[in-house]
């Protein structure tokens, strides 16, 4: 059987991991937080004290943690204690720059690695149905996606080290733009007194149309499952959004990009983070769009 090491169980890397159990992998898992911990051994993970005990037996080792330092960081620490040809997966959200230096890191001890971070969130891991977007070399993609399919809906090979998260940011800067996009034209809508459902029957049908009307509508009615019908509760959360956006703006200076809109978009999120809405889903920016903020 695989021994996979799985570190990193916090929101999104203990479902994943729970994911791998219930297809019948030996996952032993570590992380920092106790109560994680716990969660992880009700899941059926075995637990080890560090995350280099972890790795000792492990022929693939699975990283879910908050930013590039992180992972750097992780992999400093854990890449001497691995068997050299282990397959190391990053499927955390983290700057192109720390993702292709943990590739090297990888390559120099001997390790293949793929970079595979997701979307589908907190819901998309529980139910096993995440996007995984992957960089790294054919043969390290090919040992990976059978590893990645119980937690997966769709796998992409976006490309060699570093192109999955470029693939990430590159869609959320989209996603980040085309929502604040459509929060403005319904706003102007209700100025000229246009109802959001005649907007939405032709925004929705021409060339307006995109995710974040058709599917995630930002006013409630027209799209029922949308946040907006439900006080705009995550969802994907402001916060995670501005991480996005920030990673993204991050990368197009690192390659010289000009994204003037993607930085326009990180402004605007800042501020609605700052404002208190870190918690509220990234479709709420259409309140602020309005000039309303919370009291
Ligand atoms: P989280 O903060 O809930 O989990 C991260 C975990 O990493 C924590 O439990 C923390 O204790 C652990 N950790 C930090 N340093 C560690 C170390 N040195 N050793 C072991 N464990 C360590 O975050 P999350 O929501 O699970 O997100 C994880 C990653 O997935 C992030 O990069 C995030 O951007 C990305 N992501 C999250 C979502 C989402 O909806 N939550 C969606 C897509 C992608």
């Amino acid at each position: 059987m695989t021994n996979i090491a799985f570190i990193g169980l916090g929101n999104m890397g203990n479902p994943m991991a729970a994911n791998l159990v219930k297809a019948g992998l030996k996952v032993t898992g570590f992380d920092l937080v106790e109560a994680n911990l716990d969660q992880a051994r009700s899941n059926g993970l075995g637990i080890s004290d560090s995350a280099a005990d972890a790795v000792r037996n492990a022929k693939v080792v699975i990283t879910m943690l908050p930013a590039g330092r992180h992972v750097l960081a992780v992999y400093d620490d854990v890449l001497g204690a691995a068997e050299p040809g282990t397959l190391f997966i990053d499927s955390s959200t983290i700057d192109v720059d720390s993702a292709r230096r943990a590739h090297e890191m990888a390559a120099e001890k001997g390790m293949l690695s793929i970079d595979a971070p997701v979307s589908g969130g907190v819901g998309g891991a529980e139910a096993g149905t995440l996007t995984f977007m992957a960089g790294g070399s054919s043969e390290a993609f090919a040992l990976a996606e059978p590893i990645l399919d119980p937690m997966a809906g769709r796998i992409v090979h976006c490309g060699d080290d570093g192109a999955g998260q470029a693939a990430k940011i590159c869609n959320n800067m989209i996603l980040g733009i085309s929502m604040i996009g459509v929060g403005e034209a319904f706003v102007l809508a209700e100025k000229l007194g246009l109802s959001h459902q005649a907007l939405f029957d032709v925004a929705s049908t021409s060339s307006g149309q995109c995710w974040s009307i058709n599917t995630y509508c930002p006013v409630p009615g027209p799209v029922p499952t949308s946040p907006a019908n439900n006080d705009y509760k995550p969802g994907f959360a402001a916060a995670l959004m501005l991480k996005d956006l920030k990673l993204a703006q991050e990368a197009a200076q690192s390659a010289g990009a000009v994204t003037p809109l993607g930085a326009s978009a990180m402004q605007l999120y800042a501020l609605f983070n700052a404002v208190g809405e870190e918690n509220t889903d990234f479709s709420g920016i259409i309140n602020f769009l309005r000039g309303q903020v919370k009291d």
